[in-house]
């Protein structure tokens, strides 16, 4: 590489600076908060996988497989993939560590990146991050209705405003394989009419062309049979009930019988939560953001090898949230004030500042300083602007004495203390 070369991060990733971090940290305290109230444990899982993990799990023939994955070919010959998301490796490690024979249901969240190789735009990096919620072993569709509604909480305890839910079912194994002939026969009456994926799509993954977004495949899909009308009893009863808890809890939410979700995984419930505006808010492009989505996937761990265990998830985009509340006007987690400052001059003075700093440490005070500036003046300024209701003077003379003077900056009163009574001296003053 020739010297001139400008390294740059890889395209479609980005780096996390300073100033972005507090809204991750804000994001992430919300979600460890409404994760411990409702009973999940943390999971974390290698950010790679074997490669057959996903193409078993996700579906070979979905874009997300076919298109979207990172794969590497290790020294020692194993292909392994990026994890584009999380479900699958959580259940690879549900089956491998003997979850199953724990008391079920059993609840799991996270929170880290994933990675895809899409288009970059907006909002959409390759690599980005993901929070989200499973619950394994639990037939029951108040489990369904309980992940929608920590979802929404958590967006809305992040303050964000004009959110949506879309919710549908596609069936389980009983009704799923009769809808999709029903479906496919009908498309390829139309097969001529549709744009050149969904084509390809009546063979491999018939369900996808009712998400597709073609002009073009518009009018066909709004003739197309819809599932609802076709789900078995027990997959009527489940959504029926999930609507129905759903509605106990004031959720809000719509009906979307073109809601199928891009991976093959999904058993009865799926549900997206959104934001759409018909212009551009503050940086952010008109048109729908799905920020939340996910469901049930009651066949993925036999899938993988393990016993016929239900379960239920969702996961969400930390970056498209981000935004959104960027574009909301919605701050990101505080930075902790500090309440004192340590000011110093000369060399002594900057030594015992070091052991002061330590004593007040210890008694978690949080402390400003800036210990390379040398004038007291820039120290002063330095205090007022962070907020400081103290400030510590430790000049020359006060070193050799063995005394620090305190300083209230608001009244401009100050007082001389002895340096192993600072800290009881400025503990007393802050409480006043
Ligand atoms: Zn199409
Ligand atoms: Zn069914």
């Amino acid at each position: 590489m020739s010297k001139k070369t400008k390294l740059q991060a890889p395209t479609g990733m980005h780096d996390i600076l300073p100033e972005d971090q507090k809204y991750y940290k804000r994001i992430y305290d919300v979600v460890s908060d409404i994760a411990d109230f409702y009973g999940f444990s943390k999971i974390d899982t290698p950010i790679v996988e074997d490669l057959e993990l996903f193409s078993k799990g996700i579906g070979a023939s979905t874009d997300v497989i076919k298109k979207e994955m990172y794969t590497l070919k290790t020294k020692g010959g194993d292909l392994l993939g990026l994890r584009p998301e999380w479900t699958t490796p959580i259940v690879r490690s549900y089956i491998q560590n003997g979850m199953q024979s724990l008391p079920q249901p059993l609840k799991l969240w996270y929170f880290g990146p994933c990675y895809r190789y899409e288009r970059p735009q907006a909002d959409r990096y390759r690599q980005f991050w993901q929070f989200g919620f499973e619950v394994f072993g639990e037939q029951s569709s108040v489990i369904d209705a309980q992940v929608i509604q920590i979802f929404y909480n958590i967006l809305k305890e992040l303050k964000l405003k004009d959110l949506m839910i879309e919710i549908n079912s596609i069936g389980d194994s009983n009704c799923r394989p009769y809808y999709k002939k029903l479906l496919s026969n009908y498309l390829k009456s139309r097969e001529s009419s549709l744009c050149v994926d969904c084509k390809r799509r009546i063979k491999e993954n018939v369900l996808r062309i009712l998400d597709c977004k073609e002009e073009k495949c518009q009018p066909i899909k709004t003739e197309a049979p819809q599932i609802l009308d076709h789900l078995c009893e027990e997959c009527h009863s489940h959504f029926k009930e999930v609507l129905e808890f759903l509605d106990e809890i004031e959720v809000p939410y719509t009906l979307n019988p073109y809601l199928v979700r891009g991976l093959d995984y999904y058993t009865k419930t799926v549900f997206e939560m959104f934001f759409e505006s018909d212009n551009e808010v503050k940086g952010l492009p008109a048109g729908r953001r799905a920020l939340a989505g996910g469901g049930r996937y009651d066949k993925l761990v036999k899938l993988i090898g393990g016993k016929d265990v239900p379960a239920c998830g969702a996961a969400a985009g930390v970056e498209r949230i981000i935004s959104l509340m960027k574009a909301q006007g919605i701050e990101g987690a505080k930075d902790p004030e500090i309440q004192i400052f340590l000011a110093q001059l000369g060399g002594l003075a900057k030594r015992k500042s070091l052991s002061l700093l330590e004593d007040f440490r210890k008694s978690k005070i949080r402390v400003g300083e800036s210990f390379g500036r040398d004038s007291l003046k820039a120290q002063l300024n330095r205090a007022d602007k962070l907020g400081a209701k103290l400030t510590l003077i430790l000049g020359q003379k006060e070193a050799l004495d063995g005394v620090v003077i305190i300083r209230n900056m608001k009244t401009g009163n100050q007082e001389t203390v002895k340096l192993d009574k600072a800290v009881s001296a400025v503990k007393a003053k802050l409480k006043k």
